[in-house]
């Protein structure tokens, strides 16, 4: 009798194995066609939990499978690991965010090695080390180069908590800080930005890559793209040197029907423009407006306010003078800051009208409209009155004719906005790479010389959080000499914030080592863009955003020659425990480490691939992962306990088992590899079991010989290789054959094996012959009486009677005895 399954003893000695042998590294000298398959890299917050592991394990499965078809696979792993979360569990322990990440580097190292994933760890990055992030200034000075990279004022979401400014993707909920909770307010800083929205209309667009379509749909909303004409309306204001207003709008066709003016409070004009009697109120209203964050201003659920300004504007279309209000749901940031109000025509405006008693002019009439007052504001086409010349035209010609007119009289202009703003990267923090770039009192901004980089971030900073960065008060770090006139100068003091070094890791992988480039030119030709990447939807408007704007920049540069930098996405889904997400605060959270020491790593990753269809996730359940460890068991059981053929069988069932061994060895694989290649891992580990309760009944008959029998069990292992790769391997190893299997090539399938063997069903009614179907032979009697019974030809048989009895001969015909 062979020993036991022992996974703890196989699995550590495999991996030093492989590791020893280097099975898993890859260079580009290869003949075979490359594969990049990439996993998110993980945030170096602390340990791993089993959803880490959903993220990874399944990624790497995918990934053997494509080296076993033949490709030569990099998939690679690192640790993004700079940034605020490291620096406030950082601060929170009382240790040096270095220390604190380096640590933790480690331990997710040893879970990452205890999954025996193909990772090649001589390719391993890390973004806070200086050898990794020397390229992350460096394409900040590309970037700035190319005028992509600027330096502005700007109003910014401060989070008075962790004490610097957040990227409004940070900021969640009712205007709250995505990393601790605490409610966001305004600020005006110098920030640095980068120019993303150069790219706006490119990033809406995903020709060529296939990636889900809600990441693509959330991009597009995210870019908001709106189509329409910029109106000026005349400003005659005593003191006010300004001549017009120019407000944004989609709906052209409504221009008549404006009945007043909102703009931003942070508006410019808005101090000069308030009257004296209004004044008190409106700087009561701004000061508030300043204190919300620009999700509390946008919530739907909010009922708007706003107060007069006691100024007016002209609609140059009519004449009419217009009453110029503020309030808070019209942002400084989004097109030019003012809005025109059409209250008959939007919600919002329609419900402002209502609660201040402003007027309400229909000049899209809805049809049949016969002049009465609109009960809400009608949004959709119709015709259009009260509009001088243009009364009569359906509104969508109508907003075409009023756009031509404006625009040949130079009061208007056909133009297009953005929701889209520019990507602001200063953090005012200590945990980031430092931005290249030096203050000057003669020669102004000046960056820093290539040859200079990297700066480095000092070791010996204070680094709790002040309101400023608190690389302003480590004078080393701060005084310096400018490059261009060498006069003393300071360093900025900001940090990046750490999607930029998120954004180009992909590139660093192929040559993580280079020191004379951020990469490898000839590497990248090679290996990019990425074949399949994989990892969590909540990144879809940052993280994927950014690096598609990297590539997009980079290639505009001629640093790299593709348009996008993964070809194919793919969102795993979440694991839930007892019907909820996994957290610290429920006390609910799985760590992989004492399944691994109880049931072994494949057992885990087994039950990852089983758990439920990988886009979706699946409920984390003890007894489930404990029945796929046990049927891990039987596989072991079923290829060293022995098989002997039976003698009691006679020839033609002998011919017969044989044939149904094969074609259920073909389907099997055939149904693996189709799962796999569509990313199908639940039902794909189903058919995997299916087929070993199918091989344990074989081999309890001992019907086959046992070559056919041992050529079916090896399918079985090589199917099962890249699922729970150290068992495959030791029963490989243990059935003769050669190391390693993860060189061995995927079994292919004969169409012809695999097909159902069929028969056809003669079906009788008071035993005359009324039609023959062709059936797979494992139909069942009760798959034979439906078959039967829906049969177009029997039908007109049954109608009205009554069935009194039922004759099946199996495999060949059904008679139904009616009256
Ligand atoms: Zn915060
Ligand atoms: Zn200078």
């Amino acid at each position: 009798m062979a020993a036991r399954y022992n996974p703890q003893e196989i699995e550590k000695k495999w991996q030093q194995r492989w590791a020893a042998d280097r099975l898993y590294e890859v260079a580009e000298d290869d003949p075979r066609p490359k594969w990049y398959a990439l996993t998110m890299f993980p945030y170096t917050s602390g340990d791993f939990h089993i959803g880490h592991w959903y993220a990874m394990a399944p990624a790497d499965v995918h990934a053997r499978f494509k080296r076993m078809q033949g490709y030569n696979v990099l998939h690679p792993m690192g640790f993004d690991s700079f940034g605020l979360p490291a620096e406030n569990a950082a601060i929170g322990r009382g240790i040096h965010p270095f220390t604190w990440t380096m640590q933790n580097i480690d331990n997710m190292r040893r879970q990452l090695k205890s999954m025996g994933a193909i990772y090649d760890w001589s390719r391993e990055v890390i973004t806070c080390l200086p050898e990794y992030y020397k390229w992350t200034q460096w394409f900040f000075l590309k970037l700035y180069e190319a005028g992509l990279a600027y330096r502005g004022k700007a109003p910014v979401n401060w989070c008075p908590r962790c004490q610097t400014v957040l990227a409004n993707e940070q900021v969640v909920g009712e205007g709250l800080c995505e990393r601790c909770g605490a409610a966001v307010n305004r600020r005006d800083l110098e920030q640095w930005f980068l120019r993303i929205t150069k790219y706006a209309d490119e990033l809406m667009e995903h020709d060529g890559i296939d990636w889900p379509e809600r990441i693509k749909v959330m991009q597009r909303n995210w870019v908001g793209k709106s189509v329409g004409t910029e109106i000026s309306f005349a400003l005659d204001r005593p003191g006010v040197d300004e001549r017009e207003i120019r407000v944004f709008t989609t709906r052209p066709d409504t221009a008549f029907g404006v009945t007043f003016m909102v703009l931003a409070p942070e508006h410019p004009l808005v101090a000069e423009l308030t009257s004296v009697e209004r004044r008190a109120e409106v700087e009561e209203y701004v000061a508030r407006a300043r204190r919300q964050t620009e999700i509390e201003r946008l919530s739907t659920e909010r009922e708007k306010d706003g107060v007069f300004t006691g100024a007016y504007v002209v609609n140059k279309l009519n004449g009419e003078r217009v009453p110029i209000w503020i309030a808070d749901y019209v942002l400084p940031s989004y097109g030019t800051g003012a809005v025109m109000a059409v209250p008959a025509h939007d919600d919002r405006d329609f419900a402002f009208a209502q609660k201040y008693n402003l007027p309400i002019r229909v000049v899209v009439a809805p049809p049949g409209w016969q002049g009465a007052d609109l009960d809400q504001a009608y949004i959709e086409p119709g015709t259009m009155v009260n509009s001088g010349q243009f009364d009569g035209l359906p509104s969508g010609q109508g907003a075409e004719a009023i756009s031509d007119f404006l625009e040949e009289r130079g009061w208007g202009k056909r133009t297009v906005t953005y929701r889209l703003r520019d990507w602001l990267i200063s953090r005012q923090r200590y945990w980031g790479a430092p931005i290249p770039m030096i203050y000057c009192a003669e020669c102004g901004i000046v960056p820093v010389l290539e040859k200079d980089l990297p700066v480095l971030l000092p070791e010996d900073a204070e680094f709790k959080p002040t309101g400023e960065s608190p690389l302003r008060y480590n004078e080393k770090f701060v005084n310096t000499t400018c490059p261009c006139c060498s006069a003393p100068a300071k360093r900025e003091t900001d940090t990046m914030d750490t999607f930029m070094c998120s954004s180009w890791y992909f590139l660093r992988y192929v040559s993580p080592h280079c020191d004379v480039a951020a990469f490898d030119a000839d590497k990248v030709r090679y290996w990019l863009p990425v074949d399949l990447y994989t990892g969590g939807a909540e990144h879809a408007v940052m993280h994927l955003l950014y690096a598609r704007f990297f590539t997009k920049a980079l290639r505009d540069m001629g640093l790299v020659r593709f348009d996008e930098p993964f070809k194919r996405l793919f969102n795993q889904g979440i694991i839930i425990v007892e019907r909820q997400k996994m957290s610290k605060s429920k006390g609910n959270v799985i760590t992989p480490d004492e399944y691994v020491s109880q049931l072994g790593a494949d057992a885990v990753r087994s039950y990852l691939m089983f758990v439920g269809p990988w886009e979706q996730g699946g409920e984390w359940d003890d007894s489930g992962i404990s029945g796929v460890s046990r049927w891990l068991n039987r596989v072991w059981n079923l290829l060293l306990g022995g098989y002997s053929e039976s003698e009691r069988v006679g020839l033609a069932d002998r011919e017969k088992a044989k044939r149904e061994l094969a074609r259920i060895t073909h389907k099997t694989i055939r149904k693996v590899t189709d799962d796999l290649e569509r990313i199908r891992f639940n039902t794909m580990v189903a058919a995997l079991m299916e087929f070993s309760n199918y091989l344990a009944r074989t081999m309890e008959a001992g019907a086959v010989d046992y070559a056919h029998w041992e050529e079916s069990v090896d399918t079985l292992v090589l199917l099962l290789a890249p699922t729970a790769p150290h068992l495959a391997e030791e029963l490989w190893q243990q059935t003769g054959h050669d190391y390693s299997i993860h060189n061995q090539q995927w079994p292919g399938w004969d169409e012809e094996l695999a097909r159902d063997e069929e028969i056809t069903l003669v079906i009788q009614i008071n035993g005359k012959l009324r039609d023959r179907i062709v059936v797979p032979a494992s139909t069942t009697e009760v798959e034979a009486w439906q078959i039967a019974e829906e049969s177009t030809r029997v039908k007109p048989y049954l109608e009205g009677k009554e069935v009194s009895k039922k004759i099946y001969v199996p495999g060949r015909l059904v008679n139904l005895v009616v009256r």
